[in-house]
């Protein structure tokens, strides 16, 4: 700090959204309370009764006003997005136009997915008509990150949206300000109720939101504070999708495409200034053809520029407590034996940290075991492909994972315990939107985005409808004397055979 430096503490009777390029003041919110919660809550109740009463294609009109209007105004939300977040107009602009993307799917098959459909009611229940529908959960809680603002929070917001359900939103305290642009956005087009509402706070606001009486929770953030998510819902079984952290791993066969592999690589750790919840952070290359991989690794990210100018390739770090955990993984991974090809601890410069690329880190080093969420990746030799995938499986995440071969993608994804797996290529399953997002362990459970996404904001409901009598009829107590024994022999020879 120079002498001149004023040292203003943050405020704390409001939420001050910055600029973490250089500290400015982007805007206040309130700190919702408790009490503020349920009352938002509790409205956004008739706005649920009311947004399902528009049945599919109602709703559908109105999420594609909205989606023209975002559309409309997509600069304004992608320089907000780089204002608050720090990151770069090109990560921001990502983020913005496939969160678009997912706006448009999720409208266009809401009816399809979720619609009533007949399913066939099997030989004793052939005189019934069965018939399965995905009905909204009510209120849906979603409590956001700060890393990709839109995108992100809006897998969980507009999908359930779509699903006929009613949101309240609580983005990030590093983002609230792209959380009001967004909730703004939809009230331009659906002012009638309260269908997506915000409220702002810190960490003591989204635990207000998960006890609030919310019929549904989607929570994307870090493992630990899910846990105390998970558990706040449990007090009334409200059912919860979970989207955790990553550790995610890249595997490099013998057969890869040696440039594509470095060049996502590099693109997969370094991007967003690596916090991406799906972000490489680890890569495993079989022997053979480490040292050429290394070599197109290291040059291509000597490229990469790191600060606040236009043609950084990345910004700051969003959140300032991530900065020193970065440092503890740099220093452990040294510590414990590993290498730095590029960079190492002088890499960070607080607010910013240049691209760290290190080599040989052993496997319980906590740089390899514990989530990074900087632009830092390890990269270690194996023998073969065996111990590529026992090694990419030995975290408790399991998020998704990154494979590169020319023939043998497929058998190498079939063996990884992760949601999600792309081969050739990185992240591309995120620009899928048919394709469900998330993944399992300490990354998460439930899925958001595609049909299973849609799926998992709603509730089932199954009718049956009997359209004439039966030829057993066991189910009641004025049957036919022989009705269970009947039952019983149709069973038998039913079943009772291979
Ligand atoms: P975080 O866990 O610190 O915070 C997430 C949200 O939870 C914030 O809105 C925060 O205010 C709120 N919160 C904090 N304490 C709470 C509590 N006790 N009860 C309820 N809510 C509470 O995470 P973060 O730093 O904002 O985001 C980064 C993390 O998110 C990383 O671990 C990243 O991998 C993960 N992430 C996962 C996905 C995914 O889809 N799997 C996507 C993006 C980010």
């Amino acid at each position: 700090m120079t002498e001149t430096t004023v040292h203003v503490e943050p405020r704390t009777d409001v939420l001050e959204s910055l600029d973490p390029r250089t500290g400015e003041v982007i805007a206040t919110f309130p700190i919702h309370s408790d009490q503020e919660v349920r009352d938002i809550v509790v409205r956004a109740r008739e706005a649920a009764k009311w947004w399902d009463e528009l049945g599919f294609s109602g709703r559908a009109k109105r999420i594609d006003a909205w989606r023209k209007h975002m559309v409309a105004h997509l600069d304004e939300l992608i320089a907000l997005v780089s204002r608050e977040t720090g990151k770069s107009l090109d990560d921001a602009t990502l983020e913005c136009a496939l969160f678009i993307d997912h706006v448009h799917w999720a409208a266009a098959n809401a009816k399809k997915v979720l619609g009533k459909k007949k399913r066939p009611s099997g030989l004793l229940m052939s005189n019934f008509r069965a018939t399965v529908e995905y009905r909204p959960w009510g209120v849906v809680g979603a409590i956001g990150p700060w890393n990709y603002p839109v995108y992100t929070p809006g897998g969980m917001f507009v999908y359930a949206i779509a699903a006929g359900n009613a949101v309240v939103f609580k983005p990030s305290e590093y983002t609230p300000a792209v959380g009001r642009w967004l909730v703004d956005s939809f009230h331009e087009v659906v002012p009638e109720q309260p269908v997506f509402s915000l409220i702002t706070g810190f960490g003591a606001t989204g635990a207000a939101l998960a006890t609030s009486g919310v019929d549904k929770l989607a929570f994307t953030g870090s493992a630990a504070t899910g846990k105390l998510v998970a558990k706040a819902a449990a007090e009334t079984l409200t059912p919860v999708t979970m989207e955790c952290g990553g550790k995610d791993a890249v595997i490099v066969a013998a057969d890869a495409d040696l440039d594509a592999a470095a060049e996502q690589i590099v693109f997969g750790a370094i991007a967003n200034s690596g916090q991406t919840c799906a972000g490489i952070e680890r890569a495993y290359v079989v022997d053979s053809v480490a040292d050429r991989l290394l070599e197109l690794v290291v040059e291509k990210t000597k490229k990469i520029t790191a600060g606040p100018g236009a043609n950084d390739t990345i910004g700051p770090m969003c959140m300032p407590k991530q900065i020193p955990i970065v440092r503890r993984h740099i220093e452990a991974a040294l510590a414990d034996g590993g290498k730095a090809l590029v960079g190492g601890l002088d890499s960070v410069k607080d607010p910013y940290i240049e691209p760290v690329i290190l080599v040989d880190v052993p496997e319980t080093s906590a740089a390899v075991q514990e989530e990074t969420f900087g632009p830092v990746v390890i990269i270690n030799r194996v023998a073969d492909l065996d111990e590529a995938i026992r090694k990419s499986n030995d975290t408790g995440y399991g998020l998704g994972a990154a494979v590169f071969s020319k023939s043998l993608g497929e058998k190498i994804a079939d063996r990884l315990n992760v949601g999600m797996v792309s081969i050739n290529s990185f992240l591309t399953f995120a620009a899928i939107p048919t394709l469900p997002f998330g993944g399992r362990g300490l990354s998460g459970y439930g899925r958001m985005h595609g049909e299973e996404g849609l799926r998992d904001f709603s509730a089932p409901r199954a009718v049956t409808k009997k359209l004439f009598p039966g030829v057993i009829d066991p189910l009641g107590y004025g049957r036919k004397e022989n009705a269970v024994k009947n039952l019983l022999t149709v069973i038998k020879a039913r079943y009772g055979k291979f």
